[in-house]
Parts: structure tokens; sequence; C-alpha cells
């Protein structure tokens, strides 16, 4: 069952994973290696490191200590060959996809995306000439007959996000990665909402993993950074057109994220915990009329959650019985809740996806996408649980 996995988890390879006390002096913690170039100390040197390279480090875009190290660790968290950081979690997402797809390719990806992300595929994929199928999450369709004829013969590249956003649906990934291998095409997973605690898309099949370190793995909402592992091949490829775009980690938030790593594991366990526990509790009020949890035993979702990530998660979504007036006296009367547009963070935090993340969308639209004016998504943080739910309760006391 998913909570026991929780309790084995990584075990400490969690908090130490990657990290070396420092072999020249001794640090225990990453030095900052805040420099731009390296310099070398003859033109021999010189002339080696670009000839006859050896892994000397040149020139930060190209490699840089700090980073390095935030890159072992996340490649011991999340298994696989290597990974790469990136400036953001949009840079390692469309520099993978610019280093997989080519004008001409087919890129089969569920509807069920970040904005940013799905953005990203119409405003410059689609313009540049690759061709987006879009499937539907969670109906046997969507995991079945749909997306198999969407892949066809020779589809590049299935894109996935699970948990998606905001309504916390889950793509069995394996049986996603077996109908896309069917077809020769890759599969990149983007498992920002899990964190590699809960779940492992390398482990399940996928060629890629993306997470947005801002999020979860960063964890204090100060810090902005993106990673991608996966074969040592694949992350020599990306890196290559990584330092083409130039859209590299800087040393400094290397560090943050690196320190944020390190209670990664407690962070994801406790939010966990208190997240199954706001889910019961809003669903057992008669003022919720939704609550979209996959560790709620009556989701959908919850046995497909159960068989490929450890628990369940800290996002989880609901609607309150009102319009979008109501869900705004609900939010606006909260004390410890912050409205934030971001999540994973140690604070419990919300937004409203009518008016954010999806306010591009009509009512119909974003009705049909389960996503109606009454539905608040929360970042379940790491707060003593009566403190939320006494909050909570404050809350939908406006109703
Ligand atoms: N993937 C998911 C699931 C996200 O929620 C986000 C941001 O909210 C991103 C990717 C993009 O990450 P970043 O803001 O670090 O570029």
């Amino acid at each position: 069952m998913a909570d026991d996995n929780l309790k084995r988890g990584l075990s400490t390879r969690a908090v130490h994973a990657g990290e070396e006390i420092d072999p020249t002096t001794g640090a225990v913690s990453v030095p900052i290696y805040q420099t731009a170039p390296f310099g070398f100390p003859t033109a021999q040197a010189l002339e080696d490191a670009f000839l006859r390279p050896k892994g000397e480090y040149i020139y930060s875009r190209m490699g840089n200590p700090t980073v390095r190290a935030l890159e072992e660790k996340v490649t011991a968290l999340e298994g696989g060959g290597n990974s790469l950081a990136a400036a953001s979690g949009m840079a390692a997402i469309s520099t993978v996809m610019f280093t997989l797809l080519r004008p001409g390719a087919r890129l089969v990806a569920y509807r069920d995306l970040y904005g940013g992300s799905s953005g990203f595929f119409s405003r410059i994929l689609e313009p540049w000439g690759v061709e987006v199928i879009w499937v539907e999450v969670g109906s046997e369709q969507g995991d079945g007959a749909v997306l198999r004829e969407a892949l066809g013969e020779g589809a590049d590249l299935l894109y996935l996000e699970s948990p998606t956003n905001p309504t916390l649906k889950v793509v069995d990934i394996a049986r996603a990665v077996g109908f896309a291998r069917e077809s020769g095409a890759k599969v990149v997973v983007d498992s920002t909402f899990a964190t590699p605690i809960l779940q492992r898309p390398l482990e399940l099949g996928a060629d890629i993993a993306v997470h947005s370190l801002t999020k979860y793995l960063g964890g204090h909402g100060d810090t902005t950074g993106g990673v991608i592992t996966g074969s040592t091949d694949l992350i020599a490829e990306i890196r290559t057109r990584l330092i083409d775009l130039g859209g590299i980690m800087d040393p400094m938030a290397a560090f943050l994220l690196l320190r944020g790593m390190k209670t990664l594991k407690v962070r994801v366990e406790r939010a966990c915990e208190n997240a199954l526990e706001i889910a019961r509790f809003l669903e057992a009020r008669p003022d919720v009329r939704r609550v979209n949890y996959p560790g709620l035993e009556s989701s959908p979702f919850h046995e497909t959650a159960g068989g490929q990530m450890a628990a369940f998660g800290g996002m989880l979504s609901f609607e309150v019985d009102g319009d979008l007036a109501a869900a705004h006296r609900v939010v606006d009367s909260l004390k410890l809740i912050k409205i934030v547009p971001s999540l994973g963070s140690v604070e419990t935090t919300l937004l409203l996806p009518a008016v954010s993340s999806h306010y591009k969308f009509s009512r119909e639209e974003r009705e049909a996408m389960g996503v109606p004016d009454g539905l608040i998504r929360l970042s379940v943080g790491i707060e003593e649980i009566e403190d939320i739910l006494a909050d909570l309760e404050t809350g939908l006391a406006a109703l």
C-alpha cells in the first residue's frame, strides 16, 4: 500500500545523495562557485581543456561545480544515468523539446498540462512545424484506444504530467509508455507534483523526467530552477542544446536548491499526511461539492496512483458550493493559508484556477476541463494539521 512505501521511501540517501565533503577544504555544504569563467595556469592546459577535455571546467554556461553537485543529487534521487539543471522548469522543458523534436515531428501530449508547457507547445512548437496532437487524461479512451491512435506509427514523443494540475488526475505511466513504445515514441514525464520521493518515471519506463525545482525540490519558494534526468547519452545531447540556448542554472540558485533538497523527504512525507487529512475533512463537508485528491478512495485515480506512487502527494483541489464570489469570500477569510500562484513550499498556499492559471478559457471550457469558478487549488504545507483545518473551517464559514 502506498503509505507503507512512503515510510520506506528512499532511505537516508535522500538527505546525503550526491553530496560529498569538499575534498579541497572539508566544507560540509557544497561551496558556491560564483564564477563565470575558469582560468588556466598555462597555454597547454587551455589547449588540453578544449582539444582533449577531461571534464575540466571552462565556462559556467558549459558547466559549474555547484550546479554539477545539484545534478548529481537529482540523479541519485531520480535514478537514470545523468541529470542536467536549467534556469527554470520551462527552460528545462523547452530545451528537452528543442532537442528531441524537429520541424515535421509528431508530438502527442495529454491535455492536462501546466499552462506554460501547453502554451509553449502551441505558441512555439506548432509554428516551428511540429504537429501537436492532444489526448485526454483519465478516460479509458485517453489511456487506451485514442492514445494509440494519436501515437499511430511513428509519433516522435509522448509528453505528460502526473498528477495533473489542477484536477489531480493520474496517468498510468507504465501503460502510456507501453503504447508509446509500440509507435517508437520517446516519453517525457513532468513529475513536478510528485517529486522523486513519491514517483520515479524512469523506473516506469519513461525516457526523461523533468521537474520545476521551483516547487517541492527547492521547497521554500525562494529559488527558480528546473532539471532533466535521463540516460547518459540523452542528457549529453540535451546538454549540448542547453549550452547553445543558454538557459543554464546560476551557482547561487544551485546552492539554495541543494539546501532545500536535504529536507525533501521529510517535507513531502508531512505534506502527504496533511493533504490526506484535509481531503477527508473537505470530502465530509456539505458545503464542498467535490474534492480532487488521488489519496481518497472515492477518487477514480486512487488505484493507479497507489500502484505507481509511494503516497498521494501534497496537492489537492476542491470546489466550494457556490460561484466565483463565494470562492473569493472563502479565500479572503483565510488567515494562515496564503494566496500564491506557485506550489510545493513549506507553507500551505492556494490559488483560484478560474482567475489565474485558467483565466483564458471560457466558463464552459473550464467546466468541461473540471475547473469551475468555485475550484480552489491547495498546495498543502508542513504546518500543524489542526491549524490548517481550523483555517479552512473559518474560510468555509464565509459561504
Ligand atoms: N511544470 C509544472 C507542473 C509547473 O507547475 C510549473 C510551474 O508552475 C512548471 C513546470 C514550470 O516551472 P518554472 O516556473 O520553474 O519554469
